[in-house]
């Protein structure tokens, strides 16, 4: 099957499930306007973006990212992920997520989050919206 099928297959997967992540992975692009594109060979950042967006406004402790990422990705969604990126021992993607976003001018290969913003504290990465519906 071609990549662009595959990303596609799997974007319908995660739009017609109702857990807690694929949820959050929606309402990231939908809601808050995170462009964030769906691809099976490098899908590791955007399984650690919806597994850190899940937990809300509780966040994910830095020591449970990577376990989380590769849980959602292979026991979920079916994808291996590899590569030294992609299925990087560290929480990688959250990490370049928190100073290459859309909301520093100064970013280096940007995520564009939308209205959502990666943060850092008490070991806990969070991916919340900025500004709170009204
Ligand atoms: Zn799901």
């Amino acid at each position: 099957m071609k990549e662009s099928s595959q990303a596609l297959e799997m974007e319908q997967k995660v739009r017609a499930c109702t857990c807690k992540t694929c949820k959050a992975l929606i309402k990231l692009i939908d809601d808050h306007h995170a462009d964030l594109r769906f691809s099976v060979t490098r899908a590791g950042r955007l399984c650690e973006l919806a597994v850190v967006a899940s937990t809300g406004a509780l966040g994910l402790p830095e020591y449970k990212v990577v376990k989380a990422r590769r849980k959602y990705a292979e026991h979920h969604l079916g994808i291996k992920l590899t590569g030294p990126t992609s299925n990087s021992d560290k929480p990688v993607h959250i990490r370049h997520a928190l100073n290459n976003s859309n909301h520093n001018p100064e970013a280096k290969n940007r995520i564009n989050l939308g209205e959502a913003e990666a943060t850092f504290s008490n070991n806990r990465f969070f991916l919340l919206p900025t500004k709170q519906p009204a």
